[in-house]
């Protein structure tokens, strides 16, 4: 996410944090090269403009020229300009309405409406305790309504069922009579896209909107569209007044100008951000965290968050037992591997860390696998209980066994097997107090 900006923001303060005092052509030349990474990331003109704006006669102050650090000092006041440029504060969904209470998805096609529609609904059960009945009203594309009822279907959302040849304005109205009869606190309104903007298109969307009378109206934009996405919000806030918006596939995003620009040019937040194509994949907007990690300073409080959100506290608490008593298996092993995959793998968790790109750098080059956590769950899968439990017991002909069950080969298990070796006598030294070393490089090699 946003990686490349990160990047150049990390040269950029790398240089001015070494500086032991900056004069004012200095802070100038630093300012410029911001201003340049960020039109770089697609970050729309006039915020750039904006930005920089703000910065300077804050960078260039007395007290930070003459200051002790001015390099800290001035990526302080870059990260607080970018959190203002964000949108200062976190942008909750209004739910104060009465039930049911609708929401509507507007954009492009192939923006992630659908999917975003159920990552919604299942956002609201899991923080809200709200139970939502999904409504494709896109008559137009086939198989879009099934779309959303098979996804409904798969994660429980009630969906309402597809009556043929129904228009999008009766679809409405039904709707809000099964909501009321069904007992259902939400309803999420996924409308019909087009490739591009046209009249029929919000002329519909506002026939809907005024039936629907939703106290969110939310556009699901592409994030990798960049600015064509602002301009594209820019449309639909004039045609439909947006109340927030949905950044889709930030996840591959390496720029972040729609990000950027987006609050600035349409004065609408930015509420969530989709980070995956799984229904989990949604993250709730917070500008400081965002700033954080668009200047390389990681995202410790997301990780905290999540860590508490996806990982089994009775498993963990298993585990560390385990530890304690030296008695750790290749099932405790197992359990390690399928947390740290919930967590979106090796490079979901690095990434949000402080000085994420220069670790991600370090595992391009170190060319650790992200597949080897796939890879070692096959084959702990393909071991009997009892090898699991004293891995000491696999003889060469059970290698064979396992080998042909997991796909692998008898050096891919020795592999794993010397790295669970060396992580258990790790963690017996670890257990006993013996911290200084910290992980040894035979291990960090293992990874690779
Ligand atoms: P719609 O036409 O606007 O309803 O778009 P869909 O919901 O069908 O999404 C289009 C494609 O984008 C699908 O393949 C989704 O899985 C994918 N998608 C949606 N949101 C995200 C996201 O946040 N990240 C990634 N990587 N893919 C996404």
């Amino acid at each position: 996410m946003f990686e490349n900006l990160t990047n150049k923001f990390e040269e950029i303060f790398s240089s001015l944090k070494k500086a032991p005092s900056l004069n004012e052509a200095e802070v100038d030349k630093g300012l410029r090269q911001i201003r340049q990474a960020l039109l770089e990331a697609d970050v729309a003109l006039p915020v750039a403009k904006k930005l920089i704006e703000n910065i300077r006669p804050k960078a260039i102050g007395q007290e930070i020229i003459r200051s002790t650090s001015p390099g800290q000092m001035i990526v302080k006041v870059v990260f607080d300009e970018i959190v203002k440029i964000l949108g200062d504060e976190r942008s909750d969904l209004n739910l104060s309405a009465v039930p049911p209470v609708c929401l509507m998805l507007v954009g492009l096609q192939g923006s992630g409406k659908t999917t975003t529609a159920a990552k919604l609904a299942r956002y609201l059960k899991k923080n809200n305790n709200k139970k939502t009945l999904m409504v494709s009203l896109d008559i137009y594309r086939p198989a879009a309504q099934e779309q959303l009822n098979i996804l409904g279907e798969k994660n429980s959302i009630q969906t309402l069922p597809i009556v043929k040849n129904q228009l999008p304005i009766d679809i409405v109205k039904r709707a809000l009579n099964a909501a009321s009869l069904s007992g259902v606190d939400s309803i999420i309104f996924d409308t019909a896209g087009r490739t591009q903007i046209d009249i029929s298109m919000m002329s519909e969307l506002k026939e809907i909107k005024s039936l629907a009378n939703p106290i969110e109206t939310i556009l699901v934009a592409d994030s990798l569209t960049g600015q064509v996405a602002v301009n594209i919000a820019q449309e639909f806030k004039k045609a439909v007044d947006l109340t927030g918006i949905i950044l889709t596939r930030v996840d591959g995003d390496g720029r972040g100008g729609a990000a950027l620009s987006m609050k600035y040019s349409t004065n609408t937040p930015i509420k969530f951000i989709g980070t995956g194509e799984k229904i989990d994949q949604l993250d709730v907007f917070h500008p400081d965290r965002i700033a954080n990690r668009i200047l390389g300073m990681g995202d410790v409080v997301s990780l905290v968050e999540k860590a508490s959100q996806d990982l089994d506290d009775e498993k963990i608490k298993k585990t560390e037992e385990n530890l304690k008593k030296g008695t750790f298996s290749m099932e405790d092993y197992l359990s390690q591997l399928r947390q740290m995959k919930k967590m979106g793998g090796m490079e979901g968790v690095l990434s949000m860390l402080p000085g994420v790109s220069k670790i991600k750098k370090q595992m391009d080059n170190a060319n650790i696998d992200e597949n080897i956590i796939k890879i070692n769950e096959a084959i702990i899968l393909s071991m009997t209980k009892e090898e699991r439990l004293n891995p000491k017991i696999i003889s060469s002909s059970r290698k064979k066994r396992i080998s042909s069950g997991s796909g692998t080969d008898s050096a891919t298990i020795n592999k794993l097997l010397k790295q669970f070796k060396m992580m258990t006598n790790m963690m017996k030294k670890m257990s006993k107090g013996d911290t200084k070393d910290g992980m040894p490089p035979e291990v960090f090699n293992q990874l690779k």
